[in-house]
């Protein structure tokens, strides 16, 4: 019964989980949402992990490997990088945070 309720932290009123404000005293409740939406955009993979995966073990694909690109990490294996110049390419886009993951979100540096 009471799983989908919360707190207000101002007036202590029990309201709903789905409130936008509290009923009594008007408060915000839900000021998070608006970096959720944010970071539905982010790739939960690590940022710092892919870059030096891509620096190191770039020229094999590796990063694409570990990002879910199996099949461009494949390719690139088998390119050498394409002979080095797609892995160069990949690594500028990783140092900018525009690389993205097997499902289109942007591997990012979390703060
Ligand atoms: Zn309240």
């Amino acid at each position: 019964m009471y799983e989908n309720m919360i707190q207000c932290p101002i007036c202590g009123k029990k309201v709903s989980m789905r409130a936008i404000t509290c009923p009594k005293c008007g408060h915000p409740l839900y000021i998070k949402e608006e970096s959720e939406v944010e970071e539905k955009d982010i790739s939960e993979y690590n940022w710092l992990i892919t870059f030096v995966l891509v620096v190191f073990l770039g020229g094999i694909g590796i990063h694409r490997f570990y990002v879910g690109k199996t099949g461009t990490g494949i390719l690139m294996l088998i390119t050498l990088g394409g002979l080095g110049i797609w892995t160069l390419i990949d690594l500028i886009m990783i140092a900018l945070g525009v690389f993205t993951d097997s499902k289109g979100k942007k591997i990012k540096l979390k703060l």
